[in-house]
């Protein structure tokens, strides 16, 4: 059997290593170069994503919290556990009890996962780790694990695992209709934000939508001593204060667009996350600490008006030969390429 996985982000990338593990002859085209796109635009976290319990994602949540051990254990050169603060402050945002109950099913979900259980720090031993911290009303923090990567590299390493079992891989190529690919056996479209821009290359009505949700992020020219999940001032959703490469990147927004193409972060976004920063931390940071920004978009199952609230997990439809894949998550990818051969090969 002969199969084209067409889009070398992460989602096309572990279906074609997946499908070069089962000794399927495969080719991966990219109509650039491997993860040029959402794949690297990401918050470069391995997590199981602590605020998708809020919307009753218990199994996606489960299956991201174990899927990050797998990462750690096949590329710990390229990504590495990660401490958490999540700071508590009296009359603001969730309740406490709310957390705490988040944290304790966060824990339960990662038994078996090798990872620490959560701890509570007080207001001292917090500020310790994070002297720059607002401490007005601060109670303390729970502080839990989770893991990073270079989600560049550790994107180009799955390609390169890829092209070690013989994968052929074709860069600077854009597949502009399926039917170009009629010589194969199998067709898998993993094209990420524009796979319902190539699913209209065949017939048919779609069985799934996407919801185009830009994220974005800045980087400030400042070390950040402690990785911190903390909500928006006067919104419910969450943002990341994280290190990265010995500064600290912030981020993201949700921003609804119509369409795949990335116009790249909005001067109102960079002001978002200044602004949500500048709330718990000082010194406080202007445009001009702002080293470098970027965003990408997220291709999300359309599931939910709110873009915060719209499922993280995958689908997929087939045409004839063709396994179109849906949504997904980094985190979750290798999963979801595990899961698209077995269909294809079905
Ligand atoms: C701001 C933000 C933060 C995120 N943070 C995290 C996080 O911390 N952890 C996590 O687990 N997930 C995170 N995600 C989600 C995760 O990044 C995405 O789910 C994932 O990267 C999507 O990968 P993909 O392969 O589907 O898409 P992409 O990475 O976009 O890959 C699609 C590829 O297809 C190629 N392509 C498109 N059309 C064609 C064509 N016609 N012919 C050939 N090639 C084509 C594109 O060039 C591209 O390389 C985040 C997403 C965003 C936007």
């Amino acid at each position: 059997m002969r199969v084209a996985v067409v889009g070398a982000g992460i989602v096309g990338a572990c279906t074609a290593w997946a499908l070069a593990r089962r000794g399927v002859a495969c080719t991966l085209y990219e109509r650039r170069q491997p993860m040029g796109e959402t794949s690297r635009a990401s918050s470069k976290l391995l997590h199981g994503g602590l605020r998708y319990l809020e919307t009753g994602q218990f199994r996606l949540v489960g299956k991201a919290l174990h899927a990050r051990s797998d990462w750690l254990e096949l590329a710990p050169h390229l990504c590495h556990r990660l401490e958490m603060l999540l700071p508590m402050y009296r009359e603001k945002g969730r309740s406490q009890l709310t957390i705490a109950a988040g944290i304790r099913i966060y824990d339960v979900l990662a038994m078996g996962s090798g990872f620490p259980r959560a701890r509570m720090l007080n207001p001292a031993d917090v500020l310790a780790l994070q002297p720059g911290l607002s401490a007005g009303g601060l109670v303390g923090a729970w502080a839990f694990f989770d893991a990073q990567m270079d989600d560049y590299a550790l994107g180009n390493w799955v390609v390169d695992q890829f092209c070690d079992l013989g994968g052929e891989l074709v860069t600077d190529h854009e597949v502009r209709d399926l039917a170009e690919l009629d010589g194969y056996d199998r067709i898998v479209n993993a094209t990420g934000p524009w796979a319902m821009q190539l699913r209209e290359t065949v017939p048919g009505k779609p069985s799934h939508h996407l919801d185009w949700v830009r994220g974005s992020h800045i980087v400030l020219d400042r070390p950040c001593p402690a990785a911190m999940l903390l909500e928006v001032p006067g919104s419910s959703r969450i943002f990341f204060v994280l290190p990265h490469q010995g500064r600290t990147l912030v981020g993201t927004t949700e921003v609804r667009q119509t369409g795949p193409n990335n116009p790249g972060p909005s001067e109102n976004e960079i002001r978002y996350l200044l602004d949500a920063h500048n709330f718990y931390l000082a010194p406080a940071a202007t445009h001009y600490d702002v080293v470098e920004v970027f965003s990408g978009v997220r291709p999300l199952l359309r599931s939910a008006d709110n873009p915060s609230e719209a499922t993280r997990e995958w689908a997929f439809e087939r045409t004839a030969k063709v396994l179109h894949i849906y949504g997904g998550k980094w985190t979750t990818a290798k999963l979801q390429g595990d899961d698209a051969a077995q269909r294809i090969l079905q």
